[in-house]
């Protein structure tokens, strides 16, 4: 089932001007550059946030105009957003970068490297469907009721592959929520939520599906969360208030909630069974620094009896490579990436890996089997749920 679009015009205030107001934010003090994953890749300064805000200075200052050198560096920046969450400025390297993937689309010619760019994300979602067909969307339930006292009514944001690929995480959280206390309604629609789009600086398109996803859940009547257990998701959902600008969107925004955080604001009711497991835990970087989401997983897996969190070295890196379809349009640096996070995770003796996101999953499965070191790797949720069967039998 496909629904029509409604195309919003990209909103002027999205423009590289008006990123001067947060570029002048930085003081270019270079404190970020140890937290970036291209700058400790390559030790290049031009591939670090403060070399790129430079460069969208530049730009800002020559009247917009994006230079071919300027547009590799963009390309290569993964959007993790690990600078944000190291800069003592608060500069909104988020708000810059998104300017910047603007510009460069609008500058760019048609070329090869476009074209392919839209042709992966189409890929990514033919891909989602063709694979729903495969599996079948039918084993996910579009409702389960909640056990015990409610708690709330919430609704459930599928998305694109993580229902496709990953319709396990989908089962395992309807099943911990309505274990909690929660009724869940999961609406088919909307087939994507416009983060791949915004990823890859389409406000056109990343706008129009933001705003059926906010028809969707509107279309269900009254819920107390819109929860989402996908990393990138649920930034690009908690960002529809500033993207689209509307007071709707702001309101569904504040509606958003991952569901770590969800279901680690409430003590566990449902009682949990032993997980005899060595975990090591990797942070999605669109939860940890997109959504500022790090505690509450790791709170929820310490609940587990006989489960033992590990935590990867410091100098790991933040992003695995998985971000959007950077593993696509970035092949060698997302495998880099991989390859660095996937013998972090080794070096811990883990027996399973677990992170808030499907793609980072995926792309540490990869760079895991590379290494001749398969270890599986599930979802938080996947875990809890396990456990929780685990008490209920
Ligand atoms: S972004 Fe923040 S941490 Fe990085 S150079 Fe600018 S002010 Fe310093
Ligand atoms: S978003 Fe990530 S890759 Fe891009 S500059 Fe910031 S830390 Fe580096």
């Amino acid at each position: 089932m496909s629904i029509e679009l409604t195309v919003i015009p990209q909103s002027d205030a999205i423009d590289l001007a008006s990123g001067k107001l947060y570029a002048d934010a930085c003081t270019h003090c270079g404190l970020c550059l140890e937290s970036c994953p291209t700058y400790t890749l390559w030790g290049q300064e031009p591939d670090s946030p403060r070399g790129r805000i430079v460069q969208i200075e530049d730009a800002i200052a020559t009247g917009g105009s994006v230079s071919a050198e300027m547009v590799s560096h963009i390309d290569s920046c993964l959007g993790c957003m690990a600078c944000v969450s190291a800069c003592p400025e608060n500069v909104e390297y988020d708000e810059l970068i998104m300017r910047a993937r603007v510009a460069v689309r609008a500058q760019r010619e048609l070329t090869v490297a476009q074209r392919l760019g839209r042709g992966l994300r189409s890929q990514t979602r033919a891909r989602s469907g063709r694979v729903r067909a495969l599996l079948g969307t039918r084993s996910v339930p579009r409702f389960a009721a909640a056990q015990g006292a409610t708690r709330g009514r919430v609704g459930l944001l599928l998305g694109c592959t993580q229902r496709a690929a990953y319709p396990g995480i989908h089962m395992a959280t309807l099943g911990v929520l309505a274990a909690e206390g929660y009724e869940v309604i999961a609406p088919t629609l909307p087939e994507c939520c416009g983060a791949l789009d915004f990823h890859d600086g389409d406000h056109v398109q990343g706008a129009a599906r933001a705003q059926a996803t906010i028809d969707a859940f509107a279309a269900v009547g009254g819920v107390d969360h819109v929860v989402v257990s996908a990393g990138a998701c649920g930034a690009a959902l908690k960002r529809y208030g500033r993207l689209l600008n509307s007071a709707q969107a702001r309101a569904f925004s504040a509606l958003v909630i991952d569901v770590h955080e969800l279901l680690s604001s409430e003590p566990q009711r449902a009682p949990l069974g032993a997980l005899s497991l060595r975990v090591a835990y990797h942070d999605a970087c669109q939860l940890r620094h997109g959504q500022g989401v790090a505690e509450a997983p790791r709170e929820l897996l310490r609940r587990i009896p006989g489960l033992r969190l590990l935590e990867l070295s410091p100098e790991a890196g933040a992003c695995c490579g998985g971000v959007g379809t950077y593993a696509r349009t970035q092949p060698q640096a997302a495998s880099s990436l991989g390859n660095r996070q996937a013998q972090a995770i080794i070096d811990t003796g883990a027996q399973v890996v677990v992170s808030g996101d499907h793609a980072c999953l995926g792309q540490l499965s990869g760079a895991l089997k590379d290494l001749n070191h398969p270890l599986p790797a599930h979802h938080p949720l996947e875990l809890l749920w396990s456990s929780v069967q685990a008490g209920q039998a």
